[in-house]
């Protein structure tokens, strides 16, 4: 999987708002109902004072930005008592305008089938998303169907043909879990080589980190054994050469 770059879109008369200290906390997915461009124009159109989102996913997988994540999007915004009809269970629990905690993507196309560049992209756009909620706010979004939903999910009345019938949710989740899976996995990796450089018994850190998956000569796993027992005896080990 690729980088993808974010071509900033928004314009002085894209519809945006104040999340008023609230934290993201679901992704929300939508279908334009028609081409890039439509969605592009409206978006960046004087005569738009109803709707936005932050990003735009098109079939050529280009990412286009409407409004910062900071900022609140006007995407899936439900009156207070329209709320309680939300399929989503965490949409019914927080009992305010969903727009104040979530990030809204939408889709080119009618249907909800997502070309595979376009795939690819809302993909990463996904992760990028959690990661910098992540980064900016500490939070992270779980990547599972509480946490990343659709437009019918919030407002099953009035849309519930967004993002649409052909959506690949099951692809898509699969994906992002894979993913997050790996990114732990990596985490975990480092675990004994950060305790070890910690206890003093590795000294060059970024070079064991490089080499985490490769094995190690049974020279060095001796010096590394003679280096905790040496250590556990509380002896000078300064003359080892292993790093
Ligand atoms: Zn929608």
């Amino acid at each position: 999987m690729g980088s993808y770059q974010i071509e900033w879109r928004g314009n002085e008369f894209t519809n945006f708002s104040s999340r008023e200290e609230n934290i993201p906390l679901i992704i929300v997915n939508h279908i334009v109902d028609g081409t890039a461009e439509s969605c592009d124009s409206w978006f960046r159109s004087s005569t738009n004072k109803q709707s936005s989102a932050h990003f735009l996913v098109t079939f050529k997988g280009e990412i286009k930005q409407y409004v910062r994540i900071e900022d609140m999007a006007w995407a899936n915004g439900l009156k207070l008592y329209d709320i309680p009809k939300a399929e989503s269970a965490l949409v019914r629990s927080m009992k305010m305008n969903p727009n104040l905690y979530s990030v809204s993507i939408e889709h080119e196309g009618t249907t909800g089938q997502l070309t595979e560049e376009q795939f690819q992209a809302t993909l990463w756009l996904h992760r990028y998303i959690q990661d910098y909620i992540r980064n900016k706010w500490g939070h992270e979004i779980p990547m599972d169907r509480e946490h990343i939903l659709g437009h019918f999910e919030i407002d099953p009345l009035r849309k519930a043909n967004c993002p649409g019938k052909d959506f690949p949710w099951e692809k898509l989740i699969k994906e992002l879990q894979k993913k997050s899976q790996a990114k732990s996995e990596q985490k975990w990796r480092y675990e004994g080589v950060e305790f070890l450089h910690k206890q003093g018994i590795l000294n060059d850190l970024k070079g064991w980190k490089e080499k985490i998956c490769e094995p190690m000569p049974v020279w060095a796993v001796c010096l590394l054994m003679k280096r905790m027992i040496l250590k556990d005896e509380e002896k000078n080990i300064k003359t080892d050469t292993v790093n």
